[in-house]
């Protein structure tokens, strides 16, 4: 989409060039006290804060701690928040792991996970992103998963009303990987053990597939609800600009 139509469409200005530096700065600019990162702590999210790092721009990051988490990823927060002098704040719900089981039952995730990842996911979300005017996301466009196939630079985040920045909108995954290798950022060892992406302990298996076709095995699920409705489809734009 050219500048003047997202102008347009965002009344905001926007960057001339949608390269991942002009993003960040653009919206490090325009969203200054208002805009946070969210990391899962996957290469992309972890390539953004390193660009933010040396771009010299202080931008909270937070992480969805769902309680769920593989050691390996904890023990990778801690070594992120070592190596850019960061606290990465945890956004959780107050929902305890024994409290959902006999709430919820036991094994939510295997029985209704759109349920459990509204609980422990998306409603966390919701939550930290209230106030704010734009997020910055690690998502890229992935022809693989139909979901992310249109993902754009800027982007409109219908479901909690605010701007989506995603800054490695038209990287690839190896661009992504490279990048990392290049500047040493330290990544979940998991990934060289056959995860492609990863998650919740329960939702995430080896792959020999895609990139996400190791989440949710055994269901239709592919996306934990944290990224859609987004995209600017018209409708859904004007249905949220009303
Ligand atoms: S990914 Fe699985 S365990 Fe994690 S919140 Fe979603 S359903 Fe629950």
């Amino acid at each position: 989409m050219h500048n003047t139509q997202l102008e347009e469409l965002f009344e905001v200005p926007v960057p001339v060039s949608q390269d991942a530096e002009s993003l960040l700065n653009w919206a490090a600019e325009e969203f200054s006290g208002s805009i946070a990162l969210s990391t899962s702590l996957g290469p992309q999210t972890l390539v953004v804060l390193d660009l933010l790092h040396k771009m010299g721009k202080r931008v909270p990051a937070f992480v969805i701690d769902t309680g769920f988490l593989f050691p390996e990823t904890y023990q990778l927060l801690q070594t992120i928040e070592e190596r850019y002098q960061i606290t990465l704040e945890r956004a959780q719900t107050r929902l305890t792991i024994v409290d959902q089981a006999s709430q919820e039952g036991e094994g939510l995730w295997s029985r209704a996970p759109d349920r459990c990842c509204a609980i422990r996911k998306v409603l966390p979300l919701r939550k930290r992103l209230g106030g704010l005017r734009a997020w910055i996301t690690g998502l890229r466009r992935d022809p693989e998963t139909p979901s992310r196939a249109g993902v754009e630079g800027i982007e409109w985040d219908v479901a909690n009303g605010l701007f989506k920045v995603n800054p490695l909108w038209s990287w690839s995954q190896g661009k992504v990987l490279n990048y990392a290798k290049q500047q040493n950022i330290p990544l979940n060892p998991l990934l060289e053990q056959g995860y492609k992406s990863i998650g919740c302990t329960h939702c995430t298996a080896k792959t020999n597939g895609s990139e996400r076709s190791g989440r949710w095995q055994g269901h239709e699920k592919t996306e934990c609800g944290l990224h859609y409705p987004t995209l600017f489809k018209n409708k859904a734009l004007k249905e949220a600009q009303k």
